[in-house]
């Protein structure tokens, strides 16, 4: 019998994980030419978009090339989109009876924009999933749980064909609520699940209290991999969800109109590697445009998938923010490392009181401190001329008795952390809102008046 090397254990591509760096950007840009080619010559979206910055796809012979290909923003593709061939519009690149997959945004930040995929383009997400699966330890002795409503939205659908590409056995938690999808995990001890951070706490808090289970002590959920929020590349966060759930928790990046760009993998370098291979990502100065290359200097992330077909992402400006690791990651991949995941959203990095915020700092500290619930909410108004922000607590019963202390600790945290005093008010325990997938805590209403 074959032993594996430890090398085919750890990557689900090792030759191409391990890629020495110029030849991974070789591949970056051979593959970049050849989307654009294949947009250029497929899509009148695509070409018009080109032709207008007087670009062909032969122009690109680098990767400082590709930052003069105009970027496309998710505006751009809600206004192409209801209209012919219906209801993708002109960016679509394939007969319209090639497409086999409807999805489309959650809307968070407006329409809903539509993604169709090609049965290819599927395979391509289940494979970009299986990357960041096999990263974080899923194997075939693996029982997979999904507690997630399958609908129109991408979220963990790939996941879960990605999770049997592996070889894991996958039991969808569809249309359970979340006690039976508690009582479906220990009856089947199943040993991984993909949520939200949101949903990862929820469910901990669930079980306790309506189930009077513990989820360290009598669950064997041992791996989660999170999604859709930072939750889990915030220290605090992750530390909450993986004492609770006596699991590793793993981060991945991702969105319905780009792919599955990013993961942890065990290692947990503090970060997430972008998969290199199947996606190009370069970082932008908000303020100047200019590729960022350095070590811990924020910029907007602008991502090429290098292989989805229908309709394809080249140059999309994802609006989020991130910043290149120091380090090279000790799992020995090459794929380069985004220094503490997403660190917030361009349109989100807002100006208080003429500081620069990042609302995911004050989740930091909200969570690190012991005494508080999950739920917060952030509230910027202005009054007069003068910016004011509230932050919205609640207390855990057992801890009422700790509130001056709690709040002290809160306040000085709040200060060192983001240089801002804010009005603290506390709500009853239970009473601010509850969250099952995107959370929105974060209210800025000094643009509406
Ligand atoms: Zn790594």
């Amino acid at each position: 019998m074959k032993t594996p090397s430890k090398k085919t254990d750890v990557y689900w591509n090792p030759i191409i994980e391990t890629l020495p760096l110029e030849r991974l950007r070789e591949l970056q840009v051979r593959k970049f030419k050849k989307i654009m080619k294949w947009a250029y010559d497929k899509s009148k979206f695509h070409r018009k978009l080109y032709q207008e910055a007087g670009l062909k796809p032969g122009d690109i012979k680098s990767l400082k090339d590709v930052s003069k290909v105009p970027k496309v923003e998710k505006a751009m593709m809600r206004d192409i989109q209801r209209k012919d061939p219906f209801p993708y519009g002109d960016a679509l690149c394939v007969p319209l009876e090639e497409v086999t997959e409807f999805r489309q945004t959650s809307g968070t930040t407006g329409t809903p924009v539509y993604q169709p995929d090609t049965w290819q383009d599927w395979e391509w997400w289940a494979e970009c999933w299986a990357y960041l699966l096999y990263a974080q330890g899923y194997r075939k002795t693996d029982r997979v749980f999904l507690p997630f409503g399958y609908n129109i939205f991408v979220a963990f659908w790939a996941g879960h064909y990605a999770a049997e590409k592996v070889g894991c056995e996958v039991v969808p938690g569809g249309v359970l609520d979340t006690e039976a999808r508690i009582l479906k995990i220990q009856e089947l001890r199943a040993t991984a699940m993909m949520a939200t951070p949101t949903y990862v706490l929820g469910m901990a808090d669930t079980a306790r209290k309506k189930l009077g289970i513990d989820p360290a002590r009598d669950l064997t959920i041992r791996k989660i991999t999170c999604a859709g929020e930072p939750g889990a590349s915030i220290p605090s966060t992750k530390k909450r969800m993986e004492e609770t759930w006596g699991a590793k928790v793993y981060d991945h990046v991702g969105a319905t109109e780009i792919g599955a760009w990013g993961f942890e993998c065990t290692e947990q370098p503090g970060g997430l590697h972008i998969n290199e291979a199947m996606f190009l990502v370069q970082l932008e100065d908000i303020e100047t445009g200019e590729i960022i290359e350095e070590p811990g200097r924020k910029g907007k992330i602008i991502i090429t998938a290098l292989d989805r077909i229908a309709q394809p992402c080249i140059q999309f400006d994802s609006k989020d923010v991130a910043q290149w690791s120091k380090e090279p990651c000790p799992c020995g991949r090459t794929f380069r490392v985004i220094q503490g995941g997403i660190v917030g959203r361009a349109d989100d990095i807002t100006k208080i009181k003429g500081v620069l915020l990042a609302p995911s700092a004050i989740e930091e500290v909200v969570r690190s401190i012991k005494g508080l619930s999950n739920e917060f909410e952030v509230v910027v108004t202005k009054k007069g001329d003068l910016d004011d922000i509230t932050l919205k607590i609640e207390f855990l019963p057992e801890e009422e008795k700790n509130r001056e202390a709690i709040l002290t600790q809160l306040k000085d945290q709040l200060r060192l952390k983001t240089n801002l005093g804010y009005n603290i008010e506390v709500h009853p325990f239970n009473s601010l809102p509850r969250y099952e997938v995107k959370a929105k805590r974060f209210k800025d209403l000094r643009k509406h008046g």
